[in-house]
């Protein structure tokens, strides 16, 4: 068991203006730690008026404060600043993030230097943003100019919390545009801690504002409200229909990062030790509490029977324990409500496949919400939890024939995210990788993510891109100036 000390049960209030304030209605809520299920903190519940202030504090600012003036230099260094207060405070941030989350801390503190390197790199990239010269065919000078969209609402899930905050603020902050931040209503905890920072790291106040609150109600009026001019959203394509469906009264630009149900495709020739390791950690690394999860594990009929004894033999080392415990590879589900999902898809599973190992709770833990890796093989991939997003430890392994099966499995599916392949073929590994309609596609691994190259979904994962270049844009408008350069009259009249 761990022997770090409990924190103190803290109150946090939303971070307005660069304010810490109370809710309008003096209401919160509280956060759980997932392995314990005891109250580890209380939230302010940010209503509809406090979103409101949040987003008209965002407007001023971008609108009429001294934001506007900054330089690209300036942007540049106060992210340079926010991180270096991360990586000071990892150990701390880590702690926290893994007792709001469940996350084994050792995953918690490669989320951390993430963290820290997602603002770097856009404290580096603020300052070559660069606009065209248009070669019209007029006596004239076009160019682009490259300018903020406005007041950002981003609205983020619990699986990666600060991660998942950085990938929204950073970018922005570099572009130039202001922020209304919502965590996720049971992970708000890093973030909070990271807005102590943002004043010290020389943001204005209202450039980035933090409310938290139920998804219903916060992330609702956010969406709504006319203030926003852009809604970059994080989570489930449930969820991600309705901000559409909302931003588009008042025509927001909207991106959406959605689910999947990623293929994990692995040919006969495949480097057997690796694939068999690339299986289990493409579905069970954070619980398979992520977005690009391998969910479906395809295995060539030639080696499906061993294939799938290999990954049920390994799944039994997998440590599920205390999260804070440097040896735990899986800890509990991020919240009850998650634990009700999860498992109610384990009965589903039992009905629809055979079950390798694994399919109920994890039952050592008296307390928490501990499942096991469960893996289910024979797999029809009609099935539901072949088709639908399950978002916790569980496999489904479908055997196929060949390379256009494999393909066409892949694809059927209304998810796009990711998908990785795994053969020694480098002719086939591009065919496949051409054939998926996806993403993002790793060949011979699952799952590694940086921030340099881009991310996002197609089909019913979402659109636009977050991370590199990419993540930038969308924060983006391009203006279009042309000048005249002939002092003629138009002579049209
Ligand atoms: P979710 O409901 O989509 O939550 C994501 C974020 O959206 C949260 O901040 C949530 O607030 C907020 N939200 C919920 N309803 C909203 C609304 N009507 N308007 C504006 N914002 C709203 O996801 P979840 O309930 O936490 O998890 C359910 C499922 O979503 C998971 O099982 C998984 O399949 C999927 N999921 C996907 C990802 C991903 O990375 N793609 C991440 C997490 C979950 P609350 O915190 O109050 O809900
Ligand atoms: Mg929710």
């Amino acid at each position: 068991m761990s022997t770090i000390a409990k924190p103190t049960v803290k109150t946090y209030q939303n971070y307005i203006n660069g304010q810490w304030v109370a809710s309008s209605s003096g209401e919160t809520f509280p956060v759980f730690d997932p392995s314990t299920e005891e109250t580890i903190a209380h939230v302010a519940s940010a209503t509809a008026a406090d979103v409101d202030k949040a987003v008209k504090a965002a407007r001023a600012a971008f609108d009429s404060g001294p934001w506007a003036q900054t330089t690209a230099q300036d942007r540049g260094r106060i992210l340079f600043k926010i991180a270096d207060k991360i990586r000071q405070n990892t150990a701390m941030l880590a702690e926290l993030e893994t007792r709001n989350c469940g996350k084994p801390i050792v995953e918690a503190e490669y989320d951390l230097a993430d963290v820290a390197t997602c603002f770097e790199y856009y404290g580096g990239l603020a300052n070559k943003v660069t606009g065209h010269v248009n070669p019209v065919p007029a006596n004239a000078l076009s160019f682009t100019l490259r300018e903020p969209v406005g007041v950002a609402a981003q609205i983020i899930p619990w699986n990666f919390p600060l991660l998942m905050a950085a990938w929204k603020l950073a970018p922005a902050i570099a572009a130039g545009c202001t922020c209304v931040l919502k965590p996720a209503e049971q992970t708000p905890l890093t973030a909070m801690e990271l807005a102590n920072w943002f004043a010290e790291a020389g943001l204005p106040p209202g450039v980035v504002n933090v409310v938290n609150g139920l998804g219903e109600v916060t992330g609702a009026a956010l969406v709504a409200h006319p203030g926003v001019d852009k809604v970059a959203f994080t989570g489930s394509a449930a969820v991600g229909k309705i901000i559409v469906k909302s931003a588009a009264d008042t025509l927001k630009r909207v991106t959406l990062e959605l689910g999947g149900k990623s293929p994990n495709v692995f040919f006969a020739d495949a480097d057997w030790e690796a694939a068999v390791d690339g299986a289990l950690f493409g579905v069970f690394i954070n619980q398979g509490e992520v977005c690009s999860a391998g969910s479906r594990v395809l295995v060539e009929k030639k080696i499906y029977t061993k294939f799938v004894e290999a990954m049920t033999e390994k799944a039994k080392r997998i440590k599920l324990g205390p999260p804070l415990d440097r040896d735990t590879k899986m800890g509990p589900l991020v919240s009850k409500e998650q634990y009700d999902r999860v498992t109610s898809y384990l009965e589903i599973g039992k009905k629809e496949a055979k079950t390798a190992i694994g399919g109920g709770r994890a039952k050592a833990f008296g307390k928490g919400y501990y499942v096991e890796p469960t893996i289910f093989y024979d797999v029809q991939n009609s099935a539901r939890i072949a088709r639908e997003e399950i978002f916790g430890p569980v496999a489904s392994v479908i055997p196929f024939e060949n390379e256009a099966e494999a393909i066409r499995i892949s694809n059927d599916t209304p998810y796009g995210l990711a998908a990785a392949v795994w053969t020694r073929d480098i002719y086939k590994a591009f065919r496949v990788v051409k054939s998926i309609r996806a993403g993002i596609v790793w060949v011979n691994h699952m799952q590694p993510t940086y921030v340099e190259a881009p991310w996002g979904g197609y089909k019913q994962s979402g659109f636009g891109r977050e991370l590199g270049p990419w993540g930038l844009e969308e924060y983006l408008e391009t203006k279009q100036v042309f000048v005249n350069l002939d002092e003629a009259p138009i002579g049209w009249y």
